[in-house]
């Protein structure tokens, strides 16, 4: 008989060549558990979707009570329905005053899909900037924003009118025109390898957005809920996007993601033609009430000082000759190492060191930790000893 990992194998779609094909029994906290009952430490938190956690029972008893009630009725925006309406009405008090009006869909790929129409629609215009070493998402709009020429080659044609600029280069400012919709960026560059903005680099995006009419798109897809030690990594540069895409740890371990905007832009997708954008799944009641859930536990359970406070320890206890460098804030650390070669063989192994952690998309040199900002002292101790025992086994 075949086992469950050539299943795995054989009858799914597959993503990379050689797959971890660690069987998932089930998960709690920041630990990974298989049918043997052996445990891995989640050092990716589903590229920051478990900010909470695994299995955090708030989350479970949100989802418990609106799958009794309702759970798919109408596709998005003719039904009043509670858990979009409390949801969205949480996120706005949280978040500055201009980004007042919420439009939830299924995933982060599709909120920047939202984003990018929503600014064309609203200033009239085509062009839209984006980023070397930026990743939005893998559907053909969110591609053809890739900050890279690898992943975008085989998939050709894509969006035309994209411009790419380099990250933190204030030279490249006056590329910004008239001509620009949106520039969509991430304030913290995520797959680059964790890549912080150059002081003041946002709000000069900002005012030059300003100065040409574009709108300007942050991506805190993998950045917000509390992972760099701030709801939103955004509060650490004052600087206010015009349009905000949210996914991941939006939806507490559900899918769930959404775009925001002030009334007036995100009003554009009302008529002229009517149904500017549509979805069937955004906003699932039952995503909507268990991303409630979690955000309540961020902020009752102050995670985002948590954050601070154990990427601190984190620091502190994984110290290495094999370490060159440190990036990050908060949970959402890389640290870059001698080689890159090294990092390869650590994530190869990663399954015997007792993590489970992945890769940069466009940074190869660097090892991440972004486990949830839940993980307990004890947790960052044990996880720290297996971390430094990689590095010593791969030097
Ligand atoms: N933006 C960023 C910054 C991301 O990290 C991701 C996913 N890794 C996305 C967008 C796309 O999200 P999704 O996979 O939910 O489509």
């Amino acid at each position: 008989m075949e086992s469950l990992k050539d299943l795995f194998l054989s009858r799914l779609g597959q993503t990379s060549k050689s797959p971890m094909g660690i069987e998932v029994d089930h998960a709690i906290g920041s630990r990974i558990y298989t049918p043997e009952g052996r445990y891995y430490y989640d050092l990716l938190s589903g590229f920051s979707v478990s900010n909470i956690g695994h299995a955090n029972p708030e989350v479970i008893s949100a989802v418990k009570e609106q799958t009794e009630k309702y759970m798919h009725t109408m596709v998005y925006g003719e039904l009043v329905q509670s858990p979009q309406v409390l949801y969205a009405s949480k996120l706005i008090e949280l978040l500055p005053e201009k980004l007042n009006k919420v439009f939830f869909v299924s995933s982060g790929s599709e909120a920047i899909e939202g984003a990018l129409k929503l600014a064309k629609r609203a200033t009239g215009r085509t062009e839209i900037v984006s980023f070397k070493n930026a990743y939005h998402g893998s559907t053909h709009g969110a591609l053809s924003v890739m900050g890279s020429e690898t992943y975008k080659t085989g998939f050709r044609p894509l969006l035309p009118d994209i411009r790419m600029l380099d990250f933190n280069s204030s030279g490249q400012l006056s590329d910004i025109s008239q001509r620009t919709a949106a520039v969509l960026v991430e304030p913290i560059q995520a797959e680059a390898g964790i890549i912080e903005p150059v002081p003041g680099y946002l709000k000069a995006l900002r005012k030059r957005c300003d100065e040409t009419g574009a709108l300007l798109i942050f991506d805190e897809i993998q950045t917000g809920f509390g992972r760099t030690g701030k709801l939103f990594a955004m509060e650490h540069y004052d600087a206010v996007p015009d349009i905000l895409a949210l996914a991941k740890a939006l939806g507490g371990g559900m899918p769930l993601g959404a775009f925001i905007a002030s009334a007036e832009v995100m009003d554009t997708l009302i008529d002229d033609p009517g149904l500017g954008h549509l979805t069937t799944f955004g906003g699932h009641p039952v995503s909507c009430a268990a991303g409630l859930a979690a955000l309540n536990v961020i902020i009752r359970d102050n995670l985002c000082n948590e954050a601070v406070k154990k990427g601190k320890l984190f620091l502190e206890l994984v110290k290495h000759p094999s370490i060159t460098e440190t990036r990050g804030m908060g949970l959402f650390i890389a640290l870059k190492l001698k080689s890159p070669e090294q990092n390869y063989r650590i994530f190869k192994g990663a399954a015997n060191y007792g993590f489970i952690t992945d890769l940069f998309l466009f940074n190869q040199d660097s090892f991440r930790i972004a486990p949830p900002l839940t993980i307990s002292y004890p947790d960052i101790r044990e996880l720290s000893e297996r971390i430094i025992y990689s590095l010593d086994d791969t030097a």
